[in-house]
Formats: C-alpha cells, structure tokens, sequence
C-alpha cells in the first residue's frame, strides 16, 4: 500500500530546510550554438545526411540546440580520418609528446569547468553541485592520470613491448557524458590510439564542448573524431570494419547486441553494461553514516548511475531503526530545478527514462511492497520522480532484480552472513556493491565472497582515476580506470 509523509512536527521542520532561497547558477556563463555539427578530422562539418535533431533541457522541457545526425558515410567518414591520423601521426609520435596533448585537455577543462557543469546540468538534469564539484573535475582528473602513463608504459608492463590497437569506437551513455567521454578518450589516446566518440542521443553538449577544446588544443586532425546520434550511429561505429576496438558504456540489452555483432571478428571490446547493486548494512554498523552512503548511492544524479546502490539488506536487529532514519532524511533532500545549487535531486534524463521508472513504481505495488514516497512539491513542467523506497520486498520481486535506474531503492533484511551474501549474488548483474560494519573481518569476508567489480566498505560512490572499475556477469567485462584501464587499449607484445 502506498505512503505518502503525513503532516507531522518532523516534516514543518524540514519544510523549512526545503524553503531555502534559491541560489541559482548563470545560464549566461555557459555558450550554447543553436546548431552542432560533426567533429571529423579537426574541422566541425555538416553531415552527409544533413538530419539534425533537438537536444532538450529535461528540467524545462526546453530546446537547447540541434544536433547533427551522422549517418552510415559520417561514420565512414569519421573512421577513414582516424584511421589516418592513427598511420600518420599518432602511433608515430614520441609518447611524451602525447602526453603533452592530454595534459593540455585536462587543463582546458579545468580552466573552463564553470561552463563544463552548466552546460552537463541544462543538457542532462543533474544538479549543478553534482556537474561542478564531481562530473567536471573527475573528468579532467582522467586525462591528468592517463597523461601520466602516456610515456611509461613499460613501466606500467614491465619486460613487455605494447603496441596500440589502431581506431577506437567509443559509445557513451547519458548519464555521466563528459565523465564517460574523458574515460574512454584518456587511456586511449595515451596508449597511441585514435578515436570515433558517439555520444548518446540525450546528451551530446559537453562532448562537443570537449571537441571545441581538443581543437583549441592542436591536437592532430582526426585523432579525436565525435560524431552524434542515435542508436543507428553507434550500430554503424560497432560494424565498421576498419575499427579495432569498441569501448561500450549503456544498457546490457545493447551491450549484447554489440557482443553478438563483434563475435567472429578481431575487434576488442570492453562492455560497461547495468547493475542492481546490494548495499549491506551489519547491526554494529555506524548508522547515521550508513544512512547517507545509502542515499548517496541511490539518490546521486537521480540514480542515473550503473553501479547505484539500488538494492538494501538491513540486519534484522537494526532494519526499523534505519528504514525511519531513511524515511527521515528522504523528507529533508531537495527537488528541482538543477540549476539551483540547494538541489539534491534533479530532473529525470529524459521522458522515457522518467516512464521506465514510473511504470517500475507500479510494478513494485502490484507486486505487494510498500511504498513511500518523500512528500516534497515537484515541478509541473519538467520530468521528476520523488525519492522513492520500498519496504516488504521480495528477493523474487522485478524491483529487487532489475535496474531501474531511477531514485528508487528495494529495502529487504536478512539475519546472517552467509544469508546476504546468497541475497546479494542473487542478481543477473555484478557490478558493485557497499558494505557498512565495524567489523574488518566481515568487510574481508563479504568482499571477497560478493561477485562485483567493485566494492566499497563503509563508503558508496566513490571514484578515482587510478581505481579500475568495471562488472561481472551481465554487467559486462574489461576494466577502465588505473592500470586496467591502460590494457583495454593495447597489445601486449614480447
Ligand atoms: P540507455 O538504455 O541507458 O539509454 P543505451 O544502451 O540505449 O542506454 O544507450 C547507450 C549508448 O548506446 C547511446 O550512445 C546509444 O545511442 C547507443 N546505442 C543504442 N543502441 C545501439 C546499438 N544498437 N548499437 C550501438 N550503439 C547503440
């Protein structure tokens, strides 16, 4: 049955937290084209197919810009001159001098961060506090580390010779674009590979943001190509012929889509695909800094997150205290219009995603679990959904094993170790999971027994450059980030 807060002293108080005044960021710090074409060979072009279309503001619902749609000759196109700048100039180049080119893109990010995160914020709907103080800097931290190894890698593989793989297909989704674009172009471009970045459809502002920087920048033409569009363009990057490697970041469905498509062929992939992730919280555990990782880990950037920590196992002894605590802290996040930096939550990426997540909202009910809901106002225009938990679910339920990629958490309580860690495996996907105790043996025995990529103890959320990341199971396969990273995007060679 569904709950909604009721009128009580708990949530006057936290009204008053909500009726902050508004600290809105600048829209006029941040210049957006009203046309964007495609990135080829060092030269913004018109497409072939001469189609454009709208990318919109989620939390207005308004138009930002056009953007080209590339189709099977871009894509030809886009290869061919990475293809040659790959022969030419890049595999040629002295690593240290490719290096300096990175170091160059990470510090033009830095020095244009502000309008980085303004855009990121009206393009996908994520708060401003999130695309300023993680998406953006994150992003510029890739390049600075991948810079870094650009001319050691035979210290990175000691008695190795490595040779790069030749042209990248990189395919991004919408939920991290600038973040996502630095991960795949960074270790890349270190390791002497060119590239073709598609983008997703939603959100392809800070990528072409990213083009007008890696022009500025002098990198050589065709090094770096970003072509736009939908699912046909990204199709199109993964049956080229002429590409080496697909780096894919989306959905598992796509994710087996490209396998199949790559099977029999010499491509490399590296597929970052979905996640349910179990948060585990032990009775000893600390519970108000438990309460916030959990939180963050499903309510950062909507849950709009692959490895969001979707999935809650409570000990027995402790699941009312921290289901009220929960319930507590849902009543005091704020939101709304991701431009104000108040914001907690912002706008769901897109009407479909908000309808996906609706209808898994409904499923929940029918199936029996209980229901509430923050009790907070959203905006009429615009796509929302309140922060949402549910209680009284089943391991077997669709909202305990499917991602739902949403502000929506399945809360479920288990008695012993070996119970959740059965719990927590029990899911198609294996991406990452957090676990909250005092006790290091638990921490040692849990992460060593969880099928995940990756793991964090008393901690959710947190990422580094020099940290790899990446999935079991259906969540996918191949490392990005630290060393890992670095052996996506090469061959190792006696
Ligand atoms: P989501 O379901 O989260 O939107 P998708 O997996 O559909 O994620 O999208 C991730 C990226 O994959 C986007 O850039 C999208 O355009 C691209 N894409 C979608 N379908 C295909 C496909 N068949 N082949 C290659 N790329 C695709």
């Amino acid at each position: 049955m569904a709950k909604v807060a009721k009128k009580n002293t708990l949530k006057l108080k936290f009204d008053s937290a909500r009726n902050l005044a508004p600290a809105p960021e600048s829209k006029r710090a941040a210049k957006i084209d009203p046309q964007y074409d495609l990135f080829i060979n060092g030269k913004f072009e018109k497409p072939v197919s001469k189609k454009y279309f709208a990318t919109i503001n989620p939390a207005t619902e308004e138009k930002l810009s056009m953007i080209a749609e590339a189709n099977t000759a871009d894509v030809n196109k886009a290869v061919k001159s990475a293809r040659t700048a790959y022969d030419k100039t890049w595999k040629k180049m002295p690593p240290a001098e490719r290096a300096k080119y990175i170091y160059r893109i990470a510090r033009m990010i830095q020095e244009r961060a502000r309008e980085f995160a303004i855009i990121e914020t009206l393009d996908g709907g994520k708060p401003i506090r999130e695309s300023r103080d993680f998406d953006v800097p994150t992003a510029a931290n890739h390049f600075f580390y991948y810079a870094g190894w650009a001319d050691k890698l035979e210290y990175a593989f000691p008695n190795r010779k490595t040779e790069p793989l030749g042209v990248a297909g990189q395919i991004i989704p919408w939920n991290f674009p600038l973040l996502m674009a630095a991960w795949k172009i960074a270790p890349a471009l270190a390791c002497g590979n060119t590239v073709v970045l598609k983008p997703a459809e939603n959100t392809s502002l800070t990528a072409l943001k990213l083009a007008e920087i890696i022009q500025e920048a002098d990198l050589p033409p065709g090094v770096v190509n970003i072509i736009t569009g939908a699912g046909a363009t990204g199709a199109a990057i993964v049956n080229h012929a002429d590409i080496n490697k697909i780096a894919f970041t989306g959905s598992t469905e796509v994710g087996k889509i490209i396998q199949r498509a790559i099977a029999g062929t010499n491509k490399k992939a590296t597929l970052e695909l979905g996640g349910k992730a179990a948060n585990i919280i032990f009775d000893d555990a600390p519970l108000d800094q438990a309460v916030e990782g959990v939180i963050n880990g499903i309510f950062f950037n909507q849950g709009h997150v692959c490895c969001a920590g979707s999935r809650l196992y409570v000990q027995e002894s402790v699941f009312a205290a921290v289901v009220r605590k929960l319930k507590d802290r849902l009543e005091t996040l704020i939101v709304g219009d991701p431009m104000d930096k108040n914001t907690d939550i912002g706008a769901i990426n897109s009407k479909a995603q908000l309808d996906i997540i609706n209808k898994y909202i409904k499923i929940g009910q029918q199936e029996g679990a209980e229901m509430y809901q923050s009790s907070c106002a959203i905006p009429k225009k615009g796509f929302y959904c309140r922060p949402t938990i549910f209680t009284n679910v089943a391991q077997s339920n669709r909202i305990a094993q499917e991602e739902i990629f949403g502000p929506v958490l399945a809360i479920q309580s288990f008695r012993t170790d070996d119970e959740v860690i059965e719990k927590a495996n029990n899911s198609p996907y294996g991406l990452s999971a957090g676990v909250w105790t005092d006790k290091g043996s638990k921490i040692f025995n849990l992460t060593t027994k969880l099928r995940a990529g990756v793991i964090w103890a008393n901690t959710f959320n947190k990422f580094d450059p020099t940290s790899p990341f990446g999935g079991y199971k259906e969540s996918g396969y191949g490392r990005e980030g630290g060393l890992h990273g670095l052996s996506a995007y090469i061959n190792l060679i006696k």
